[in-house]
């Protein structure tokens, strides 16, 4: 815990500049407020001017968090951190808490928040020593008590809730792919759900691999069928109460996906407040 404190101890006094351009999320706030995506009041995040965003995505399995966590990372120049992969490197390591947590992973249940949080001071550690600032965190915190020691030792500015239907998250799961060698995500699933109950239909096309990774694609050994409805149950029951912790903070941003990757990444860059086009690491001002 007390290196918890220390690594995630507020940063607001540090000022940080992105390419001689100070980053601020007041903007973002703005937007959230006036956005069509959210089906909540306005969050009310506070002001963080001058450091860089401490951002979090929830959303189930499959949903796409890694994917547009990843890229708003590379736009926004702050560290992309996956709980999950940091589970994966401590299975693929070999290490005693690897063996331990293969089981824990491969059943579907969540690892104690013990584990997760000392893997991810660590993480934060060594991120600090390269100078890191800011973050986008993805699948933490996945209870109300982790959720409740972040908010004990930092600000979150913003969560983004990534939402798309049950059977869609299944069928997403089930098509992903892994490249064994660059370790770039890929899905051969094609989605094509159509809109019922007022509800849009959703079509995704599938993220193939070129042709050099084919032969190394594997699958994450917590994608199948049973796994994936364990892990949507454990999502429901642990998880779903940490969007209502944030959405009491007014901090929640609710997002439907439209669609795949091309429908997606522009809406949700204009619900963000972010524009690819002008100058990457700004906001849209
Ligand atoms: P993910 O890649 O986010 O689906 O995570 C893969 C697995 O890692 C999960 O099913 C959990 O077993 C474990 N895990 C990742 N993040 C957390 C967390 N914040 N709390 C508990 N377990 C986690």
């Amino acid at each position: 815990m007390a290196a918890v404190i220390r690594l995630l101890r507020p940063s607001s006094s540090s000022s940080l500049s992105l390419a001689g351009r100070s980053f601020s999320t007041a903007v973002v706030t703005e937007a959230v407020k006036s956005q069509t995506y959210t089906q909540n009041p306005a969050p009310t995040a506070v002001d963080p001017k001058g450091r860089n965003v401490q951002w979090v995505f929830l959303g189930c399995p499959g949903v796409g968090k890694g994917t547009y966590a990843s890229r708003l990372s590379t736009l926004l120049c702050v560290p992309h951190i996956a709980t999950g992969d940091l589970v994966r490197e401590e299975l693929n390591s070999g290490s005693n808490l690897g063996k331990q947590l293969a089981d824990i992973v491969n059943q579907g249940k969540l690892v104690s928040d013990d584990i997760i949080i000392s893997l991810l001071s660590k993480r934060l550690e060594a991120g600090e020593g390269k100078g890191e600032s800011g973050f986008i965190l993805d699948g933490f915190p996945r209870t109300v008590r982790q959720a409740e020691i972040l908010d004990e030792v930092t600000h979150i500015d913003l969560v983004v809730n990534l939402k798309l239907p049950e059977s869609v998250l299944i069928e997403k799961c089930l098509g992903r792919r892994i490249c064994s060698q660059c370790r770039e995500n890929f899905n051969v699933a094609s989605i094509n759900v159509k809109g019922e109950n007022g509800r849009p239909g959703i079509s995704m096309a599938p993220l193939l691999p070129p042709p050099q990774c084919v032969s190394k694609l594997i699958t994450r050994a917590d994608d199948t069928e049973d796994v994936v409805k364990e892990r949507l149950r454990v999502y429901n029951e642990k998880s779903q109460p940490v969007e209502d912790f944030y959405r009491g903070q007014g901090k929640l941003l609710e997002f439907d996906l439209p669609g795949g990757i091309q429908e997606t990444w522009p809406k949700l860059l204009e619900v963000l407040n972010l524009d690819e086009q002008d100058e990457k690491q700004s906001v849209a001002a």
